[in-house]
């Protein structure tokens, strides 16, 4: 019923603090109830296997408004976009991937996407097919919510991952909890040194900014910089 709309929040490069890319966020816009949350639907539509087209149709359409933005001279920025489980088992995945980078001509080295560290766990042997298919497209892979899942660093080596973000949960009392600086810290030092790039989400603050800042976090993400907004309203980079 053409419910779902997409929101997009910023991610900042810290160094520069410029806006460098934009995470797709899914919303439904219910006529009764409003706007939904993902986290109110995605477990059913997973449940269902409604993802695998709603998950297409994310895709897509986080490609189109990267097309928009590409044609107003802001082809520099990178585009993010969530992926569930039941879609990486869908065995026409790639191949999805492949047509709708193709239909929007989507730059695929503009495009990460984001898995969880359960669905890496999750998956067999073919999960590494999966995502070495993706990369010879020349998508980026980043694993979501970093730390929070089952956190087997076998494979950090195992999967051909560009990127981590470190969960909120690790950001949000880091000027209090000594050990969840030291949490943020270590992670960044095990990404660098493994040559990820590493991302902090949920950055509520400028002193949870300035930490991040000099543990050497290469971008960061939360309401500090931008919310998730409609994209006429996202705050392109000049
Ligand atoms: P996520 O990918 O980890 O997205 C970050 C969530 O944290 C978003 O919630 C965002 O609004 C929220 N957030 C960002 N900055 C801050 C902050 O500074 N403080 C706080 N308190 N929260 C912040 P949202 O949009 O409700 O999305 C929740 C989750 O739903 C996402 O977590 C993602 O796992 C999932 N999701 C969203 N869109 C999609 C989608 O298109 N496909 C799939 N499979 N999952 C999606
Ligand atoms: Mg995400
Ligand atoms: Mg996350």
């Amino acid at each position: 019923r053409a419910e779902l709309l997409l929101h997009f929040q910023p991610l900042v490069e810290v160094g520069s603090g410029q806006i460098i890319a934009a995470e797709a966020l899914l919303r439904w816009q219910h006529p009764q109830l409003g706007v939904v949350a993902p986290a109110d639907f995605i477990p059913l539509a997973e449940e269902t296997g409604l993802i695998v087209p709603i998950g297409e149709w994310v895709l897509r359409q986080a490609c189109e408004q990267h097309r928009a933005w590409r044609a107003s001279g802001h082809g520099r920025l990178r585009m993010m976009v969530n992926l569930s489980a039941r879609q990486l088992r869908d065995e026409g995945f790639v191949d999805m991937v492949s047509r709708v980078l193709a239909d929007t001509a989507m730059p695929a080295g503009q495009l990460t996407l984001e898995l969880t560290e359960s669905m890496l766990m999750e998956g067999s042997g073919c999960t590494v097919e999966v995502l070495e298919r993706l990369r010879t497209l020349g998508v980026r892979l980043a694993i979501d919510d970093f730390g929070t899942g089952y956190s087997s660093l076998a494979y950090l080596k195992r999967f051909p991952i560009d990127e981590l973000k470190i969960d909120r949960l690790f950001i949000r009392d880091i000027e209090r909890n000594s050990g969840d600086a030291a949490i943020a810290e270590a992670i960044v030092k095990l990404g660098h040194s493994l040559g990820l790039r590493v991302v902090a989400e949920g950055v509520e603050s400028a002193a949870q900014f300035a930490i991040l800042s000099a543990h050497g976090c290469d971008f960061a993400q939360g309401y500090h910089f931008g919310r998730p907004v409609a994209a006429a309203a996202f705050p392109l980079p000049d």
